[in-house]
């Protein structure tokens, strides 16, 4: 199993060593031809403008939609996940809109603009350590997504088939929860 990790913005290096703990390769992913060579791909965090501007530049974002639409995975994290959904609060910045969910960035204000908590992760039997930076939240989901994480009630994790999203970096702590969360969804368990 090989998973790319988009490197146009953000941590790259700390995704590939946490595919790699999880059992599967780790690839950087900076030409879109590379697509071809991975089961899945991590969208890291970073500025969601910033990446939906350099994904829609280097062609990533028809690219990623047939990737999605061939039935391989795409897990984004915090503006990775803001990418996928399918509505930005206020916004049409370039994206995917992949996830039928609607997401507000920036949700937790300046108090909680950095915090880590441990959540309770849907089917698994230990929680996650996160780390929330400037996070974005979930506000709505169709019945096609999943919710798989919730903090203080509201929605910080979801999955529709093979597509999943967290508002929270999980590539900044030793846990590799979510890496292997990713990597089950993608062999089907
Ligand atoms: N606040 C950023 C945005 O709106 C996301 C922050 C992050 O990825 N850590 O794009």
């Amino acid at each position: 199993m090989k998973i790319g990790v988009l490197a146009l913005q953000g941590a790259v290096a700390e995704h590939v060593r946490m595919i790699e703990q999880a059992g599967a390769e780790g690839v950087v992913i900076k030409k879109v031809e590379q697509l071809q060579e991975i089961d899945g791909i991590i969208i890291p965090g970073g500025e969601s403008t910033t990446i939906g501007k350099l994904m829609h530049t280097y062609g990533f974002i028809d690219e990623l939609r047939q990737f999605a639409a061939a039935g391989k995975g795409i897990f984004g994290t915090c503006a990775g996940l803001i990418v996928l959904a399918t509505e930005i609060a206020g916004q049409t910045q370039p994206h995917l809109g992949l996830m039928d969910m609607k997401v507000q960035r920036n949700a937790f204000g300046r108090q909680r603009e950095s915090f880590e908590a441990d959540l309770q992760v849907k089917d698994l039997d230990h929680t996650v350590r996160a780390v929330f930076i400037r996070a974005p939240l979930i506000l709505e989901v169709s019945d096609q997504v999943e919710i798989v994480s919730e903090f203080e009630g509201q929605i910080v994790a979801a999955r529709q088939g093979k597509l999943l999203a967290a508002s929270f970096h999980p590539e900044l702590t030793d846990d590799i929860g979510m890496h292997r969360y990713f990597v089950d969804m993608l062999n089907d368990k």
